[in-house]
């Protein structure tokens, strides 16, 4: 994997003299996870880690205030409480549902409960970077399948890529860095095609940007475009639906994410878990999160960003760019490695910051029509030639 000089900098020499204690070589040699850059003042619009650029909902930092009391207990190990709530609110049952230290977290516990040192877990490349890493980290095998040529993950070779020591698929829908997304007959197909000793993890980061809940059941269009994970895993229990309260319900710094799972799966990520990784007030800032007046602020935050962003892909193509139809609440621009240092260079230097991927492109989260505004401006100044 090549890494951006920027990237450099944040790796240490992990190697150490032979003789003295160091990490195994297995970690010496995990690529660094690259966290989008952050922003240092307000001036600077932070466009590079697909955050909610809106402020915590009032009512959730209410209760994030509240939990804050009770601080010197440990937190409800099974979160029996947050559990029964995201049961409630999709229709399972709260044995199908484990909860983690965000998605990442859940994705580690999924891999630590499936893998063992060898086997192999297939992914779509490019997505998300954390695949590699922790599967790199379990002793498992990363069975990368390049994407297709419309950015999506091509599943017909990623059926093909599955051997007997194949024992975890994750799919990425929308897919992070392209935002293109899976539709339901195309998963479906896939799913048909996957052994069922395989378990399939669907993660559905950014589905609130592709599916906004008030549309889902009236859209035909969006039905068919956007993949229905819980019904999936309804008709196949080797489907495990992965998500998150860090994209669009603006939690990210909390740290809480869930997979739904058949019972002996969720049972295991739970035995998987670090003890007690989510706080009480990530517990309770969730739950908040997910009562009827939260959600119908979500949704009106969503609606608004998912607007900005068909406008972005629109004013983007008119300059000239090549963009797939992201679903997410970012766009992606494939380019030369030359073109997005120039790029990259001169976003920053208007103090936007995006994310960089070496020999692939750019990736530019959406956010309020004043920095989306300056994102445009400055790049109809490098824009190609039409
Ligand atoms: C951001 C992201 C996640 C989850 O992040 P957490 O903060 O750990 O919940 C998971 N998958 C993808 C593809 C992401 O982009």
């Amino acid at each position: 994997m090549t890494l951006l000089p920027l990237d450099r900098e944040l790796l240490t020499d992990a190697s150490g003299p032979a003789d003295l204690p160091r990490p195994r070589s297995t970690v010496r040699e995990l690529p660094a996870y690259v966290a989008g850059r952050r922003a240092d003042c307000a001036a600077v619009a932070a466009l590079a880690s697909n955050e909610s650029h809106f402020p915590p909902l009032p009512s959730v930092l209410e209760v994030v205030a509240h939990s804050a009391a009770t601080l010197n207990r440990y937190p409800d190990n099974g979160a029996l409480e947050l559990r029964e709530s995201i049961a409630g609110h999709l229709g399972v049952d709260p044995v199908e549902v484990a909860v983690g230290p965000g998605s990442t977290g859940v994705l580690q516990q999924i891999i630590t409960a499936v893998c063992d040192a060898g086997d192999e877990v297939v992914f779509a490349w490019r997505s998300f970077e954390a695949y590699p890493i922790l599967t790199r980290l379990a002793g498992a095998v990363p069975v990368m399948v390049p994407l297709d040529a419309q950015e999506g993950h091509d599943l017909a070779a990623m059926a093909a890529a599955i051997t007997d020591r194949t024992r975890l698929v994750i799919v990425c829908t929308p897919n992070n860095p392209t935002g293109v997304s899976l539709g339901q007959a195309a998963l479906e197909s896939f799913l048909a095609e996957v052994p069922s000793r395989v378990l399939v993890v669907i993660d559905e980061a950014y589905i609130e940007y592709a599916r906004p809940a008030t549309e889902a059941a009236a859209d035909p269009a969006t039905d068919a475009a956007v993949a229905d994970s819980v019904a999936l895993y309804r008709a196949h229990p080797n489907v495990c639906v992965l998500r998150t309260f860090s994209k669009a319900y603006g939690l990210a710094g909390l740290r809480v994410g869930y997979a739904v799972a058949a019972p002996a799966i969720a049972d295991g990520l739970r035995r998987t878990g670090m003890p007690f990784a989510v706080s009480a007030i990530a517990q309770r800032a969730a739950i908040a999160s997910l009562e009827p007046v939260a959600a119908t602020e979500i949704a009106a935050r969503v609606g608004a960003v998912t607007a900005e962003r068909e406008r972005m892909i629109g004013e983007l193509r008119l300059q000239g760019w090549v963009t797939p139809d992201s679903l997410a609440n970012f766009v992606w621009l494939r380019m030369p490695d030359d073109r997005r240092e120039l790029v990259v260079d001169l976003l920053a230097r208007n103090d936007i910051l995006v994310r960089a991927y070496a020999g692939a492109g750019v990736r530019i989260s959406i956010a309020d029509r004043a920095s989306n505004d300056r994102v445009l401006a400055v790049l109809a100044s490098v824009a190609p030639a039409l």
